[in-house]
């Protein structure tokens, strides 16, 4: 690593049960005294510290500023940790060098880089280009944000290894030297608006992916996405763009096929109708991760092999919770997109439905613009079944639409076969954060899915 000597003090601020785990454990393994704080208190952190290595100090329940008198070299902050807390200012303050662990990784990690950041549509995408790769017989490693921290596997590359991440923009506040080969950016929606003081601060955030590129990295980005097209003047890596709309773009969507530009030529790659992911924003997906993995070809000095891209692409499911079809009962199709947690991800999501259907909305909002629902809503959604604290606000704001309010997902369920007919889809996409009612999107989609089975298997009555 580099400067640091192997008796250094790394303090690493917020022991999440995957990342702060995982870093702190990596750098006690390179030999450095490794301390970890976390606001929480001692008895909630007996599962983190399970799992972490004897030799890490933790600090629990106290972020006081005092904790810096041991005398850091350098923090490294996990990506839930705001850089606002009074800590991470007092150490600024102090002049400690402040990473994320996607820098930490970076630094010891061999091989070539994928990042993909964006609103909506990371992991979906990350996965994508993972498998394709491995397709194509390369040493790939997939993680980030999404499933294994990049700390994890930085151990495991080797000169032509290639590692897809998926970054938040959180990720990214903290990032130092991280070059990835290849970058992309998905969209850009309002998000995370509630941590953000306005979008140009987030959408400045999500751009640092590409601030360290250089004029032989590539970039990949959203045409159709206006705000993020318009606001790419200072990317110095050579930038390709996808479209749904312009045949143009360096990969666009016609006659319901993808198409990509290859020095002069161009060659169609996909047959929509044969992939099983669906939706308008999974065309987007899987024109972004096609670009990816062309541009890293190139980067290789590798022929691309269109038909084994267009194998994997076919053969890929999506991930669960992400308009997942769970199946039919009754006539009506049951849809978890548990993960949609902004009104970007309901918006593709309305859009990819047919004409009417029941939607289950709310949770703990985020500082959305949720009026923004309104039209979409209006024109494909017979009736709103409304869940979790965001229940009186949404109520006022969708007042001249059918709803009802339900205190458990259950109840939601039921109340929806009640409202639907036979030929529509009930569809779980709430707009908002899981943590008002449950542990997390992954709870809250599991809670649906189970209510799906218990009407097939004739335990939930909702006649
Ligand atoms: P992320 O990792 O960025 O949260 P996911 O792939 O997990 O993205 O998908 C999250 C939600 O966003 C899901 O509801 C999914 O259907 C929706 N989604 C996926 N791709 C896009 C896209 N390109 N634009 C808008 N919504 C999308």
């Amino acid at each position: 690593m580099d400067i640091l000597d192997r008796n250094s003090n790394i303090l690493v601020v917020g022991l999440g049960m995957i990342t702060g785990v995982s870093t702190s454990n990596f750098l006690v393994k390179e030999g450095f005294n490794v301390y970890v704080s976390d606001i929480k208190p001692e008895e909630e952190l007996r599962e983190e510290k399970n799992r972490l290595d004897e030799r890490v100090r933790v600090l629990a329940g106290d972020q006081s500023q005092s904790i810096l008198d041991k005398g850091f070299d350098l923090i490294v902050i996990s990506p839930g940790v705001p850089n606002e807390i009074p800590l991470i200012q007092a150490a600024k303050d102090r002049g400690i060098e402040i990473i994320a662990e996607i820098e930490l990784a970076y630094r010891y990690l061999q091989g070539r880089i994928i990042a993909i950041t964006g609103t909506d549509g990371k992991s979906t995408t990350t996965t994508l280009v993972g498998e394709i790769l491995k397709g194509i017989g390369l040493d790939t490693h997939i993680g980030g944000n999404l499933g294994t921290p990049m700390i994890s596997f930085t151990k495991d590359t080797k000169n032509d290894s290639l590692s897809v991440v998926e970054l938040s923009s959180f990720q990214l506040e903290n990032i130092v030297g991280f070059k990835p080969d290849v970058a992309g950016i998905l969209n850009v929606s309002p998000d995370h608006l509630d941590r953000y003081k306005g979008m140009d601060e987030y959408f400045e955030a999500k751009l640092r992916i590409s601030m360290n590129q250089i004029e032989e990295d590539f970039f990949i980005y959203n045409n159709n996405d206006k705000l993020l097209a318009r606001g790419l003047g200072g990317i110095k890596a050579k930038k390709l763009r996808f479209s749904l709309s312009d045949n143009g773009a360096d990969a666009f969507y016609k006659q319901d096929s993808i198409f990509i530009k290859l020095n002069d030529r161009i060659e169609r790659v996909l047959d929509i109708s044969r992939m099983q992911i669906y939706g308008m924003h999974n065309i987007e997906n899987a024109m972004a991760a096609i670009l990816m993995v062309s541009s890293i070809m190139e980067k290789m000095n590798y022929d691309l092999d269109v038909d084994l891209i267009a194998e994997t692409c076919y053969s890929f499911k999506g991930l669960p919770h992400r308009m997942e079809v769970l199946g039919e009962y009754e006539g009506r199709r049951f849809i978890n997109d548990s993960k949609a947690t902004t009104v970007g991800a309901v918006e593709m999501a309305l859009k990819s439905i047919p004409d009417s259907g029941i939607l289950i909305l709310g949770g703990r909002t985020k500082g959305d613009d949720y009026t923004r629902l309104k039209g979409s809503i209006k024109s494909k959604i017979r009736h709103l079944m409304l869940i979790g604290e965001s229940s009186s606000e949404f109520e006022k704001l969708f007042k001249d639409l059918p709803y009802s309010i339900s205190e458990s997902i259950d109840e939601a369920v039921r109340g929806a076969m009640r409202a639907s007919m036979e030929g529509d889809v009930i569809l779980l996409s709430p707009a908002c954060a899981s943590y008002d009612m449950f542990k997390s999107y992954e709870e809250r989609g599991d809670q649906f899915v189970k209510s799906f089975k218990k009407l097939q298997n004739g335990e939930l009555s909702w006649m």
